[in-house]
């Protein structure tokens, strides 16, 4: 199969597993709660809801939070993303056939080039778009009145989010990695909706080895009931998890080959770092965004990688795990400076 076309099956799988309202949507509590309040005051006054902007890493729930809110707003949700939006035409012909109330949901919003952009500060403000008829001296702006619409953003950068942008967001919310416990809670659900079987234990079991990341607790739940079916009668228990990770590299703790690479190679290669970003995408033939948005937020969370003004460094806790011996020096350079 091409990697496209396994993409796509994976895409589809995350749709059909979709948490679709609050009841399915686990974790994330001041979020929900907050995003809830919003909701409710919001019908009430029977206004539409303010701009919403979710930033953290993939795979934690902002597509599906656009998703639920759509839902219980009663209204549609338009999809689009940063890089799909090349020019300021594009999205005003999105704009223009939104319907009063709609949600418009831009991924990746940090990736919105400038006129783009700005095409939406007015939307976004006063509900309406300035369009430029003709061109030279005979140009002429026109204002156009939209319906009024809410606007959610999703990114995994917000960093790189304009200030103007940001600011034009009435609610802004940091999504946090999830714990093994709620992981094991969005297991045991998808794995009613696939119709599998899987032990209290080997639901946990899993979770614990899911980077804290309900998309990837799903993508391994996929491949452990394929190799349960191949391999046994298709219920899954801590022996079937156990040996379906272990064929797909991935370890006690949940980093698997890629994150292994990127530790290992600024490890040896670099003496445990600092090493520039773009450095170390060259040397492991990643590209810097995947380091940046993928292996990277993890890698700091569970205290394996830090980031210093001269670049990326190991931890002691890294070449412990890996099984790397520390360098003199680079000891020596850790205990002067605390890092560990
Ligand atoms: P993001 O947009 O942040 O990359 P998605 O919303 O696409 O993440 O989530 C990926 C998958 O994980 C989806 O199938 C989604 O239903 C599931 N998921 C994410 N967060 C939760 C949650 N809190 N509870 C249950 N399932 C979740």
């Amino acid at each position: 199969m091409k990697a496209n076309e396994n993409e796509e099956q994976e895409e589809k799988l995350y749709q059909s597993l979709r948490a679709e309202s609050w009841q399915e949507f686990i974790g994330q509590e001041k979020v929900r709660q907050s995003v809830r309040l919003s909701i409710k005051a919001a019908k009430k006054r029977g206004e539409v809801l303010e701009h919403v902007l979710f930033y953290g890493p993939p795979g934690l729930g902002k597509t599906t939070l656009a998703h639920i809110i759509a839902r219980e707003m009663g209204v549609n949700i338009r999809i689009t993303s940063g890089p799909a939006l090349e020019r300021a035409g594009d999205m005003a012909a999105i704009l223009t056939n939104l319907e009063a109330g709609d949600v418009l949901f831009v991924d990746e919003i940090h990736r919105l080039n400038r006129t783009v952009e700005e095409t939406i500060y007015p939307a976004m403000e006063d509900y309406c778009i300035d369009v430029v008829l003709g061109k030279g001296p005979a140009a002429r702006t026109l204002r156009l009145d939209l319906p009024k619409f809410t606007l959610i953003g999703a990114t995994t950068q917000v960093g790189k989010l304009s200030g103007p942008l940001r600011d034009r967001f009435g609610m802004v919310y940091r999504l946090d990695f999830y714990s093994d416990a709620e992981l094991a809670r969005i297991v045991q659900q998808a794995a009613v909706k696939l119709q599998v079987k899987i032990d209290q234990d080997a639901a946990v079991m899993l979770a614990s080895r899911s980077r804290k990341t309900a998309r990837v607790a799903l993508k391994l739940l996929k491949r452990v009931r394929d190799y349960a079916q191949v391999q046994s009668d298709g219920r899954i228990e801590r022996g079937e998890v156990e040996q379906a990770l272990a064929m797909l590299e991935v370890d006690d703790l949940g980093l698997d080959a890629g994150d292994r690479k990127l530790l290992v190679t600024i490890a040896e290669k670099f003496d445990g770092g600092p090493v520039g970003l773009n450095t170390l995408a060259a040397s492991t033939a990643e590209d810097v965004g995947t380091i940046e948005d993928v292996y990277e937020p993890f890698l700091l969370r569970i205290g394996m990688l830090k980031r210093t003004p001269k670049g990326r460094v190991v931890t002691k806790k890294a070449y412990g795990h890996l099984g790397i011996t520390i360098p003199k020096t680079t000891a020596e350079q850790m205990s002067l400076t605390g890092g560990d």
